[in-house]
C-alpha cells in the first residue's frame, strides 16, 4: 500500500470528500458448482461477463490500485480467471490480489499459481463451513470438503515456493458449524494455515435472490447482528470471546491486526452494545468499489443499486454522476453493516483501525 496515497484517502474519506477507489471487489461470476443453502449465487441467472479485453479496460479506467478481491461466485469456474487476473494486474498494478474460493478446482489453482507473472501477490481464502459432514450437507456433492482441504495444502505447499499466502474462512452457519470450528482448525494447523470465523448473516442483498438489485435496508441495524435464525440459541458470544483470545496466534501480522478488530465489533454488536465500537466511516463508492460481473458498480454488499456501468461508461461518468452522489449521501447516513467483506476496506481507509479499540 502506497503510504502517502493511503494517508489522503484517509483525510477525503473522513471528510466526505471523493477520492479515488484504492480497494476493488470484483465479482467475476455469480455461477457456481456448489449448492450452499445459505447463498443463492448457484440459482441467480448468470447475465452477462466481462470478457477479458473489457476487464482490461474496466480498470484501466478505474487506474492503481491497492487490493484486488476477486470473488464469485465460485471465480475458478471462469476457465479465463489467469487472463482476468493478468489483466488487473497490468492494468490496476496491485500490491495484493485475494481471490476467494470454494477450494474445488485443486488443479486449476495449482495452474493458475503457477503461471501467474507474480504469484507473490496472491491471497487465497478458501471457504469452508465445518468439517467433512457439516461442509458437505450444506454445499452439496460438487464441492466435497477433502478437496477443499486438498486445495488448501496445494497452496501451502508452494508458498515457500511461490510467495503465495492462504488462508481458510470458516463461516458458521449452525451449531455443528460452530462444534466444529475446533476440529477445522486442527485439521489446517498440520499446514500452518490460519482460519477467519465469520458467523453467518441472516440474508444478503449481493447473493439471496429476493433482495438482489435492492437495499437491504432491515440487515443494517444501529446495534446488534443480524444473525441467522439457524444459528439461534448457539453460544456465538462464547466462541467469539474465544476467537478474540486466540488471534494473537495468526501467523500473519496484519490478518491478526486486522482480525482483533473485527471481533471486537462484532462481539459488541452480539452483546448489543447501546453504540457499537468499533464503527468506521463507511468508505463505499469512495475508498472502495465493488464490480459486478458484467461491469455495473453497485453501492455495497447490502445495497445492489446500481449507480452505473464501467463497460460503457467513462470512470468520471460513473464516479461523478448524480445516482453515485445520491448513493454517497445514503452510505453517509448508513448506521453500519458489520460484514467482514466491508469491515476491513472501511477500517483500513477511514483510518479507524489505527485507533485504540
Ligand atoms: S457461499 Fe460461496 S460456495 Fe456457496 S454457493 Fe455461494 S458463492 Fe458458491
Ligand atoms: S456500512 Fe457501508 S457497506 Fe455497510 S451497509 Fe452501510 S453503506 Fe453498505
Amino acid at each position: 500500500m502506497r503510504v502517502i496515497n493511503w494517508a489522503t484517502s484517509v483525510v477525503k474519506n473522513r471528510s466526505r470528500a471523493v477520492p479515488r477507489p484504492a480497494w476493488c471487489t470484483y465479482i467475476v461470476t455469480f455461477r457456481c458448482n456448489a449448492r450452499c443453502q445459505m447463498c443463492d449465487s448457484w440459482q441467480m441467472e448468470p447475465g452477462e461477463e466481462l470478457d477479458v479485453a473489457q476487464v482490461r479496460d474496466v480498470f484501466s479506467k478505474i487506474g492503481r490500485l491497492d487490493i484486488v478481491r476477486l470473488s464469485g461466485g465460485e471465480p475458478f469456474m471462469r476457465t479465463d480467471l489467469p487472463q482476468i487476473a493478468e489483466a488487473v494486474l497490468a492494468a490496476s498494478r496491485p500490491g495484493i490480489i485475494h481471490i476467494t474460493t470454494n477450494g474445488s478446482y485443486r488443479k486449476r489453482v495449482e495452474a493458475f499459481i503457477r503461471e501467474f507473472p507474480q504469484p507473490s501477490r496472491l491471497r487465497f481464502m478458501v471457504s469452508f463451513d465445518g468439517l467433512e459432514e457439516e461442509h458437505d450437507a450444506n454445499r452439496g456433492a460438487g464441492v466435497p470438503f477433502r478437496r477443499a482441504v486438498d486445495t488448501v495444502q496445494t497452496i501451502a505447499e508452494m508458498r515457500e515456493s511461490h510467495g503465495v499466502e492462504v488462508s481458510a474462512n470458516h463461516t458458521v452457519i449452525s451449531p455443528q458449524s460452530l462444534a466444529d470450528n475446533e476440529g477445522l482448525r486442527n485439521r489446517l494447523a498440520e499446514w500452518d494455515v490460519d482460519v477467519h470465523s465469520v458467523l453467518a448473516y441472516a440474508e444478503s442483498s449481493m447473493y439471496g435472490l429476493s433482495l438482489h438489485g435492492q437495499s437491504a435496508d432491515h440487515l443494517i441495524v444501529p446495534k446488534g447482528y443480524p444473525l441467522h435464525p439457524k444459528l439461534d440459541g448457539a453460544d456465538v458470544v462464547g466462541f467469539v470471546e474465544r476467537e478474540l483470545e486466540r488471534a494473537g496466534d495468526m501467523r500473519n501480522f496484519m490478518l491478526r491486526w486486522g482480525k482483533r478488530y473485527y471481533l471486537k465489533g462484532l462481539l459488541s454488536r452480539l452483546t448489543n452494545g447501546q453504540e457499537p465500537k468499533p464503527n468506521p466511516k463507511c468508505v463505499a463508492l469512495r475508498s472502495h468499489i465493488r464490480i459486478l460481473p458484467d461491469g455495473s458498480v453497485p453501492v455495497c454488499q447490502f445495497n445492489t443499486e446500481k449507480v452505473g456501468n464501467l463497460r460503457d461508461q467513462s470512470f468520471d461518468e460513473v464516479w461523478h454522476s448524480e445516482p453515485t452522489s445520491g448513493a454517497r449521501d445514503w452510505v453517509d447516513g448508513c448506521p453500519g453493516c458489520w460484514a467482514e467483506c466491508e469491515v476491513m476496506p472501511n477500517a483500513i481507509f477511514s483510518g479507524d483501525i489505527l485507533k485504540p479499540q
